[in-house]
């Protein structure tokens, strides 16, 4: 199928890409009468993005807060809902709004130049046909591709390992010797669930940076945009987004640290069988480690592009990636927020718009 723009995602970011889209005069693909033409394939089988598979107990005061989409305020929202249902269920209320051509779940596994020069058209393959467009904006966020570092003995350990992404509540860890690895906000939310029915263990590589106050929007916010910004302009590797952040003094946090449940051991250097091999050399069993060690951009399906550079990092431009002005980021970077994912994608609508 032969379309204009491909949007591949359908979380915050691919959404108001879509909205700017259709602002911007774009119709959905097979109607309309010579206007340009857009489509958004999402992977998820309902609307939500990577909120419909947040853990159960991250309710809707305790994330860090939703921007609203474009144009259409969040509905008041107890907040002692999950926010596993409470976003997607306000996802699926814009979708039905604002009438965006939205596929799913159809998955985008590559995306390739259909000539091999850089002003001809892209190939977007599925796991539902092939299409033809001639630019893509991307928002397949993170959730698919956790960071799982893999230390000497990792499959020797004989206990359970689990990755954030599949942490459901604490129950599951009542009464054991728990391992959490790791120095962002899931972490840190996690573990303060877990000691409270578990003796938990924490491991960061780096000591733990909090912030003295709050986490001011106009000061802090700006200045970790900035950061992030550079080095996506410089092409650089991104890091996680703890270590552009720092963490807060949230209640949940001053809490674990009164009951003493903060207290931060440096990286073990090795799993054995029933658990790990300290810095110090000594050994600390364990029955669950938890690798609470974030996630990288979700881009494997634009490997064939070639888009990174000897770095490993893509040096991008606004939402424009620099080498390849056919395929705009959203939702990356200084983007890889609810606030950030908004504004990236009125920004990728409108440089596609005036390319093409
Ligand atoms: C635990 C956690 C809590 C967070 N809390 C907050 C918060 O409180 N406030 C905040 O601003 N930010 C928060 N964030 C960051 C948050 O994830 C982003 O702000 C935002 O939700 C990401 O939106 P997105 O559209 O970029 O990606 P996602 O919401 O991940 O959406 C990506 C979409 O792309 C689809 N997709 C992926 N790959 C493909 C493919 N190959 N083909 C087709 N579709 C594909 C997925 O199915 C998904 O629907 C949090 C992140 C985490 C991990």
């Amino acid at each position: 199928m032969k379309v204009d723009v491909v949007v591949i995602g359908a979380g915050q970011a691919g959404l108001s890409a879509g909205f700017h889209l259709a602002r911007r005069g774009f119709v959905p693909v097979g109607t309309g009468t010579g206007e340009p033409t857009f489509a958004i394939l999402d992977a998820g089988s309902g609307p939500g993005g990577a909120w419909r598979h947040r853990w159960e107990s991250l309710r809707m005061s305790t994330v860090n807060g939703i921007f609203d989409l474009p144009d259409f305020p969040k509905p008041p929202i107890d907040p002692c809902e999950p926010s596993r249902d409470a976003v997607p269920r306000y996802f699926a209320d814009f979708e039905a709004h604002s009438e965006l051509p939205i596929r799913r779940p159809v998955t985008v596994t590559a995306v390739r130049r259909v000539d091999d020069d850089h002003d001809g058209d892209l190939r977007v393959e599925t796991s539902a046909g092939t299409w033809t467009a001639r630019a893509i904006i991307n928002a397949t966020g993170t959730f698919n591709n956790p960071v799982l570092p893999e230390y000497p003995g990792h499959d020797r350990f004989l206990g359970r390992q689990l990755h954030s992404r599949d942490y459901v509540d604490a129950d599951a860890f009542t009464g054991q010797q728990v391992g959490v690895v790791g120095g962002g906000i899931s972490a840190l939310q996690q573990l303060a669930e877990i000691s409270r029915v578990a003796t938990v263990h924490w491991y960061t590589r780096r000591e733990p940076v909090f912030l003295d106050g709050d986490f001011r929007p106009e000061v802090e916010g700006r200045e970790t945009i900035a950061k992030v910004t550079a080095d996506v302009v410089a092409g650089r590797p991104l890091s996680s987004v703890v270590s552009y952040t720092g963490l807060l003094w949230t209640p949940y946090a001053i809490d674990a640290a009164g009951r003493g449940a903060l207290d931060r051991r440096p990286m073990f250097t090795a799993l054995e069988p029933g658990g790990v091999r300290e810095a110090d050399g000594s050994f600390t069993a364990l029955d669950t480690v938890l690798w609470a060690t974030g996630y990288r951009a979700d881009l494997k399906h634009l490997d064939p592009l070639g888009l990174r550079n000897e770095l490993g990092g893509i040096a991008v431009d606004g939402t424009r990636v620099r080498d390849e002005p056919r395929v705009h980021l959203i939702g990356f970077g200084p983007s890889a927020s609810t606030v950030g994912a908004n504004r990236a994608g009125r920004g990728a609508a409108r440089e596609v718009a005036r390319r093409l």
